[in-house]
């Protein structure tokens, strides 16, 4: 099994369900377990400012599907948000990201890993520290170290999690 952090986040249609959902749904993905969840975190919108403010978490699962097929999983479980393409950095109601498979990296037309812009993303970085806060990131470094070069850091963490999953 891989262990694999996935950045979830959305502004649109109540994205804190949205987000509770779609873990729900990665722990019903074949030969996949959902481990454990950050709270919400909420912030200011990185591209276009006049949409909603974005809430984001990081979850780890562990998986036997291979980074492909995890994001094509993935981009389904999209799909069954309604999630529709709109303008670049625009509103969503679920995006799902493969942010570190293992220590993997690699890069094809459909796949980056680590997720190449992670480290400049509060909203990535903050949830994922809660959930592991010694981690290493490949190419990049501790996240402890990588935090203060974030640029993106209007985030405030909200005290509320995901609601639980049972087995
Ligand atoms: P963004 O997440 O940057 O807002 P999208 O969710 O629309 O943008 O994803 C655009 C493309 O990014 C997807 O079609 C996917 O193939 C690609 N992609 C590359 N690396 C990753 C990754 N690590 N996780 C998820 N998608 C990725
Ligand atoms: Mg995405």
């Amino acid at each position: 099994m891989a262990s694999v952090y996935i950045g979830l986040g959305g502004n649109l249609d109540c994205p804190k369900s949205h987000i509770s959902q779609g873990l729900i749904e990665l722990n019903h993905l074949p030969n996949t377990k959902y481990i454990i969840c950050s709270s919400f975190y909420q912030s200011k919108p990185m591209g276009p400012q006049d949409q909603p403010d974005y809430i984001n978490a990081v979850a780890k699962i562990i998986t036997m599907l291979t980074p492909e097929n995890l994001l094509l999983c993935l981009q389904q479980i999209e799909k069954n948000h309604q999630r529709i393409k709109t303008r670049h950095w625009g509103e969503r109601t679920l995006d799902l990201d493969i942010l570190l498979y293992e220590d993997i990296q690699l890069k094809t037309v459909r796949l980056t890993i680590p997720h190449p812009r992670m480290h400049e993303r509060g909203f990535v970085m903050y949830p994922l520290e809660e959930i592991a806060p010694h981690l290493i990131i490949p190419s990049m470094g501790h996240i402890r170290e990588l935090i203060p070069h974030c640029i993106y850091t209007d985030i405030t963490k909200l005290d509320e999690t995901p609601y639980p999953i049972s087995a």
